[in-house]
């Protein structure tokens, strides 16, 4: 039986990727911000409709940059429903997290709970566009402007979502992507964090190059988290084809809406009004007293016939082992229901629909 896990990296033919890497045995420049750094960095700028990128070797270390670029202090808010990268970034920066609770409807932070969890030690409220559902911006700029915090958000699952005509990393002070192999658009590993504020870029800078300035001055302390020139030349190659691979995914998730929509005790993504999405995630939530199987029998199920879908997200970051006894976890009953139900199904831009089929049967056989 073939395997089919939740998901599969897409890659440009070889031949295009090697000829965009032949330059590299030229110049001798494989790091370091070089050329084809530059070239993604513009290159994203404009197909993300964003003022400025700062690329980054991963998602979550260009996260932790952008706290740190900003000084902040005390508290941040945040959701735990989400990948344990958001809530390390935080607490690795020394950070407090404080957890939200979430909308039942698209699992992003419940705005209308944000305010009641200010403190005079919160500094940052840090949402998640989880699954690609882009958050009440609206409600959290609001709430933010009002209290004098700062916004970041991990948008590592939203590459090249639009909101009206918006790319949606403009919103926030800045906006953190993922392009690790497993996200829609990918350098093999990567991320970037996308700004407005031009003050920002050399404090980015320093952050992914050891806290310095030039070769003498080092005002910060910093790692290294520099994207390299073999991670550029791969996300020139899957930048060109990108759209395409969207397209297929939309298809992939259109036809699972259209097997498993309206039946008792699922509840299915759906799209929210206004977005051009990019079909990342399929998450489907399953009520066991209305389905009559649990989450974690459909998940055993699927693996007897070798599929592998994945709970995104669970457990919940704010029951991680390691954090335990170090601050006080907030209660966040939808969030802890949402984790207990749901189930992200295999989606990729070459999962054929044959195999959607299959999968939909196995569950729909189940009830
Ligand atoms: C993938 C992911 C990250 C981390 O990104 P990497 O590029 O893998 O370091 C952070 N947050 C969320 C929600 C993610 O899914």
């Amino acid at each position: 039986m073939k395997r089919i896990n939740v998901t599969r990296s897409s890659m440009p033919r070889i031949e295009e990727y090697i000829e965009e890497i032949k330059d590299l045995w030229e110049s001798r420049w494989l790091t370091n911000m070089g050329a084809k750094h530059s070239e993604l960095q513009d290159k994203l700028c404009e197909y993300l409709s964003v003022p400025q990128v700062s690329l980054f070797t991963n998602g979550h270390l260009a996260l932790e940059a952008a706290i740190a670029s900003m000084k902040l202090t005390g508290e941040i808010i945040t959701t735990p429903f989400t990948f344990a990268s958001t809530t390390q970034a935080i607490v690795r920066n020394g950070l407090t997290p404080v957890f939200c609770d979430i909308k039942a409807d698209d699992c992003t932070i419940d705005a209308d709970k944000i305010e009641e969890l200010i403190t005079d030690r919160t500094s940052a409220i840090i949402p998640v566009h989880v699954y690609g559902n882009v958050c009440d911006v609206e409600k959290i700029r609001e709430t933010a402007k009002k209290h004098g915090l700062k916004v970041i958000y991990d948008a590592a699952h939203a590459f090249g979502i639009e909101v009206g005509n918006k790319g949606i990393g403009s919103f926030g002070d800045a906006s953190m992507f993922s392009f690790h192999a497993t996200k829609v658009f990918h350098t093999i590993e990567g991320g970037c964090v996308t700004y407005s504020d031009k003050s920002l870029t050399s404090k980015l800078q320093v952050q992914k190059n050891f806290g310095m300035i030039n070769a003498y001055d080092y005002p910060e302390i910093a790692g290294n988290s520099k994207m390299n020139e073999f991670q550029a030349a791969m996300g020139l190659c899957n930048l060109r084809h990108i759209d395409e691979k969207i397209q297929k995914r939309k298809k992939v998730v259109y036809r699972y809406i259209e097997r498993l929509k309206g039946l008792e005790g699922i509840t299915i993504w759906h799209e929210q009004d206004g977005i051009k999405h990019n079909y990342a995630y399929f998450p489907v939530m399953f009520d066991k007293e209305l389905f009559g199987k649990s989450r974690d029998e459909v998940v055993d199920k699927l693996s007897e016939y070798n599929i592998y879908a994945r709970k995104y997200f669970y457990p919940l970051t704010s029951r991680l082992q390691c954090y335990m006894g170090k601050f006080p976890i907030q209660s966040t009953p939808v969030a802890e229901k949402c984790a207990s139900e749901v189930l992200t199904l295999p989606l990729y831009a070459d999962l054929s629909l044959d195999d959607v089929d299959m999968i939909c049967d196995i569950i729909l056989n189940l009830r």
